[in-house]
């Protein structure tokens, strides 16, 4: 079975946004000038389950950029292209157990290798996409998160241009991957296609389809397309379990017991595999740059939906 009857579902999603709406914690993200300055009260939550169905709380419908969250997704296209073996040779799929944008924990793994879900891997992942020129990469990138979203997604100029003007760590990383010949196109260009990806566009109600779209298989439940093989979800979710909340993965695995992913916006997407996507968006973040009540909400749902994949009962 997918989601509890609608009612309980709906009754539980403004229990868990009226619960939680009064928490404080946390500090919206100073990664880009341009990201410090979103609201900090911004709270939507968003479920649909893998027949369709879709419940929004709150701010659900509110655009932020993607940031990380693009990450898995981004992941899924080139691993449904290269199949799983090859992604893994060229990308590496375990945990740095070091912050997301650290270099320190690139630099002594084999050639560089990281994992898809932190920023050299994902700038790595990005340098794979398929294309002749830099606008037919980004097309394929644009379009392929566009049809997980059941929709075109667009890019937020201001992000953009705030975080190409100061995304310097990112400029790091991908010259240190160049170093160990662990990335696959020109280093510039693989970073200003990741930079782009980051700052779509995107509503919680858009990440719960997204998220989906990997627990249905890859099938899209809204708008009833294949976006990826049913084999890629796997290896999408895997890196997601491993490195989805960075260093802090192994907590959210604890506590959650599923496959979710983070972003600096305050966007978390959560899958429980054959049931439902959660899309679950409030800016302030932890040290380690995860949605503080993104977690709680994600804590609270998995628990009373029934979604947490270690629970067998
Ligand atoms: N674009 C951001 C960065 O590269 C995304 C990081 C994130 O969301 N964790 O720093």
């Amino acid at each position: 079975g997918s989601l509890p009857a609608s009612h309980r579902v709906a009754q539980l999603m403004t229990e868990a946004h009226r619960r939680f709406s009064s928490v404080d914690q946390g500090a919206v993200s100073q990664v880009y000038p341009a990201l410090a300055q979103m609201p900090a009260h911004l709270f939507g939550i968003c479920a649909v389950g893998v027949d369709g169905q879709t419940y929004a709380v709150g701010d659900a419908l509110h655009e932020f950029t993607i940031m990380s969250v693009s990450k898995p997704f981004v992941f899924a296209l080139v691993c449904d292209l290269l199949g799983p073996t090859g992604a893994r040779e060229r990308l590496g799929v375990n945990a740095t157990g070091y912050p997301f944008n650290s270099l320190a924990g690139i630099e002594r793994l084999p050639g560089g290798r990281s994992n898809p879900m932190v920023n050299a891997g994902a700038i790595a992942t990005t340098s794979l996409l398929p294309g002749a020129t830099i606008d037919e990469r980004w097309a394929s990138l644009r379009d392929g998160l566009s049809r997980f979203a059941g929709r075109e997604l667009t890019v937020n100029d201001e992000v953009l241009a705030s975080a190409l003007a100061s995304n310097f760590r990112n400029r790091s990383l991908a010259w240190m991957l160049q170093g160990f010949g662990s990335i696959y196109s020109d280093p510039a260009e693989a970073l200003e296609l990741y930079t782009r990806q980051c700052a779509l566009q995107v509503s919680a109600r858009d990440l719960a389809i997204m998220g989906a779209t990997l627990a249905n298989g890859g099938f899209n439940p809204i708008t009833r397309e294949q976006v990826v093989k049913p084999q890629t979800c796997h290896h999408t979710l895997a890196v997601m379990l491993t490195a989805g909340l960075y260093e802090t993965s192994g907590d959210w695995l604890y506590e959650i017991g599923l496959p979710g992913k983070s972003g600096v916006s305050g966007g978390i997407v959560t899958v429980a595999p054959g049931k439902a996507g959660l899309g679950l968006f409030s800016p302030p973040l932890d040290e380690a740059g995860n949605s503080v009540r993104g977690q709680l909400v994600a804590q609270f749902l998995s628990q009373r939906l029934g979604l947490d994949m270690l629970i067998s009962a």
